[in-house]
């Protein structure tokens, strides 16, 4: 005969045990379902750079590569440098104007150990002399390159795709800042660097459908 004392604890255990061993299971069928379902916008990191007042006295820090505390212009083009010099397998850049030395070594870099650049750019940069020497430059070393094609509308995207195909490494920036030493020391602009692959996604179709209609 069953000890009546001990039937309330053995349910009592009963109960407590059984949503873990639901929970041991399903984890074990639906394990990258769960996985899945965890990965929350948390799980993606957000860098932010803004340019503003204390950014305006920089300009020569860019020039001496010294920087001037954490938010320095200086610091700021070294984590696009670094953004860019991470790429493995491409990198899609869609920018109005460019003109960063420091940038286009490492597009140039990419491109010559067999990463994909391919990159998009606005008329603007045919009209002056800087920035038409920096897309000629590019050109020069076989990155393959498209100017907006019209005068009607501007190209005034300013995104950058890294790895796009790569789940693990892809990664992005936008923001309104051109990639120039203007925009580094003497406009009011934000960059936000991301890893969201929601994001990844839909720049990497508006890039997508830009290359191939120029
Ligand atoms: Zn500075």
């Amino acid at each position: 005969m069953v000890n009546i004392n001990i039937v309330p604890p053995l349910i009592f255990i009963a109960f407590s045990a059984f949503p873990l061993l639901v929970n041991y299971f399903l984890k074990r069928k639906y394990k990258r379902l769960i996985e899945k379902l965890h990965e929350t916008e948390d799980d993606y990191y957000h860098q932010f750079i803004f340019v503003s007042f204390i950014n305006f006295d920089c300009r020569q820090h860019l020039i001496d590569k010294r920087e001037c505390g954490e938010h320095c212009s200086y610091n700021y083009q070294q984590t696009l440098v670094r953004f860019m010099a991470s790429a493995k397998s491409s990198i899609c850049l869609c920018m109005y104007t460019f003109s960063m030395r420091d940038i286009n070594v490492e597009l140039i870099k990419a491109h010559k150990r067999g990463a994909s650049v391919r990159i998009i750019a606005d008329q603007i940069m045919l009209k002056t002399d800087v920035a038409k020497h920096n897309l000629t430059f590019l050109k020069n070393s076989g990155v393959p390159l498209k100017v907006q094609p019209n005068n009607q509308s501007m190209m005034h995207h300013k995104f950058c795709l890294i790895d796009k195909e790569d789940r693990d490494s892809a990664k992005m920036f936008f923001g309104s800042m051109n990639l120039t030493t203007q925009g580094l020391v003497s406009n009011f602009d934000n960059v936000v660097l991301t890893n969201n692959s929601t994001m990844i996604q839909r720049f990497s179709e508006e890039f997508e459908e830009l290359w191939a209609n120029f």
